[in-house]
């Protein structure tokens, strides 16, 4: 589709013609109305921006990017501004803008019999999971940050969240696209087809591209059946090993049921009930790694509760599994899920951490976690390692938290040399340095570390053809050009 391009007089300014494309209600440049989008909620990125622009629909996106585009000014999509690595934060220059999807948040179609649902990237996640709902089906993608994050967000990360076991990450969880390209061009890729092989598939580039390719505007997700039954439990063990194997047993029992297996290391369930208020072990006494499983089905009639008692039974039985409690309510689910979610709250009223989001085969997690742990124990004596995240994935938050007797920018300067290090045990297992959360800003060194010559040069060969000017999201992913 052509380039939607405005001829403007020559003597308005690019800000002054972004302006006149959004209007008053697409346009803050009021530093108060700004500040929230300049930073992210932990305070640990910020920026500033000549503007915070708010397009209405795509057209107003492609016309803002071709002005953009003409005047090489830098953009830095957003969208519910949740991000964990600063991949959606403005450089100091203030010269940037922010293009804002907020505006656009309207759920454009649902066909239940194709199973999609057609929706724009300012959409809430919540708000997605909602509209699949009232037709009666599941819009699978679920993080703590569903009430915030958005659509887009969830998109230009290719986020995971707590279901990715049973139906994949966002990557997963899309038919088509539409992308507005840095230079004003829409790309109507909204494509309801499950089968499609005519020619590359272009919406793998943009998925997980973090705003450095291209704005997504909308896209055709897939939906699933809702399911009528679940059954989630809390186990107490001796060590990840035991975890392991009590994950493998499940799959086995229960072929795909298995909807969600966490990880929760004894330090994280520690912080967990030390910082957030109501929240109880409800086992009988505290164990070294916990697991918090759930089996979902869409029959009603599934017996996943006692299929889910029974192997926990053989597991007590043969000293795997020291303690459980099966959740009687779906309060008492929500109770236990709570306890996961509050872990990376509870990490931040306990002081400063430093994050790794790691992934390595499922079967190598148990000996990573104790090697890892060895290490950065001898490296920074007194570290807390505050591990958590879906095993069933091989994706672990190995947080490290400070030491108590260390102050916060002490233990925070040693970030990148801590990661190193952990870095250094995933790539022994052949793992990943950025599981689920990104590059951002954040780890843009692990990124160069990590990866192979050949692969960096085809991302650079990517974004030149793409992004000729680099304008978009400059110095995210890739670093400086
Ligand atoms: P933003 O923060 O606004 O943007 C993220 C990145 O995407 C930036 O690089 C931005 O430039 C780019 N971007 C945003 N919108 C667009 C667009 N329309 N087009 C192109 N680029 C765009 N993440 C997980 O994967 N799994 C989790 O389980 C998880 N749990 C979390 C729990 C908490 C409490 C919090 C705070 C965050 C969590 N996250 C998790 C991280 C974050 O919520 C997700 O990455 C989320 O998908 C980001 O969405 P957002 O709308 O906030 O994106
Ligand atoms: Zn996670």
């Amino acid at each position: 589709m052509a380039g939607m391009q405005e001829s403007h007089p020559p003597d308005i300014s690019p800000l002054e013609q972004l302006r006149a494309i959004v209007g008053a209600s697409g346009w803050i440049t009021d530093p108060e109305l700004m500040a929230p989008y300049l930073r992210e909620w932990r305070g640990l990125f910020a920026g500033s921006a000549a503007a915070v622009v708010s397009p209405a629909c795509t057209g107003e996106v492609a016309r803002v990017m071709a002005v953009c585009h003409a005047a090489r000014i830098g953009v830095v999509p957003q969208s519910g501004n949740t991000g964990l690595c600063g991949g959606a934060a403005p450089d100091q220059s203030g010269a940037q803008i922010i293009l804002s999807l907020r505006r656009m948040n309207r759920i454009r179609s649902l066909d239940a019999a194709n199973d999609t649902l057609v929706a724009e990237a300012g959409c809430i996640l919540a708000d997605v999971q909602a509209a699949a709902r009232q037709a009666d089906r599941l819009f699978p993608l679920s993080l703590a940050a569903e009430g915030s994050c958005m659509l887009g967000g969830n998109l230009a990360t290719n986020a995971g969240g707590t279901n990715v076991l049973r139906y994949g990450n966002t990557r997963d969880l899309v038919l088509g696209l539409e992308v507005v390209l840095p230079d004003g061009r829409v790309w109507d890729g909204l494509s309801a087809l499950r089968k499609d092989n005519a020619g590359y598939e272009l919406r793998h580039l943009f998925i997980g591209s973090e705003g450095t390719l291209g704005v997504i505007t909308a896209a055709v997700l897939r939906l699933f059946p809702q399911p009528r039954e679940q059954a989630t439990a809390l186990l107490g063990m001796g060590s990840a090993e035991d975890a392991l194997t009590v994950y493998t047993a499940l799959r086995r029992e229960s072929g795909d049921s298995v909807s969600g297996c966490e990880l929760i290391s004894a330090q994280a369930m520690d912080f967990v009930q030390a910082h957030i208020p109501d929240s109880r072990n409800p086992l009988q006494q505290p164990y070294p790694w916990y697991l918090l499983v759930e089996l979902s089905s869409a029959r009603v009639d599934s017996g996943l509760r006692l299929l889910l008692e029974q192997t926990l039974a053989r597991l007590l039985d043969s000293g795997v599994v020291a303690d459980a409690v099966v959740a009687e309510s779906l309060a008492q689910a929500g109770a236990l899920w709570r306890l996961r979610e509050s872990i990376p709250e509870a990490q931040r009223l306990e002081g400063a951490s430093i994050k790794n989001d790691i992934s390595v085969p499922v079967s190598s997690v148990p000996a990573f976690v104790h090697e890892a742990g060895e290490v950065v124990a001898q490296v920074c004596p007194g570290v807390r390692v505050c591990a958590f995240g879906h095993l069933g994935d091989g994706n672990l938050h190995f947080n490290l938290q400070q030491p108590v007797t260390m102050n916060s920018g002490e233990f925070l300067a040693r970030w990148d040399e801590l990661c190193r290090h952990v870095d250094d045990v995933v790539l022994r297992y052949a793992g990943s340095v950025a599981a689920e959360h990104g590059i951002g800003q954040l780890r843009i060194g692990e990124l160069q570390r990590s990866k192979q010559a050949v692969a960096l040069e085809l991302m650079r060969t990517i974004k030149a053809g793409l992004d000729p000017h680099g304008i978009m999201n400059p110095g995210k992913v890739l670093g400086k050009r």
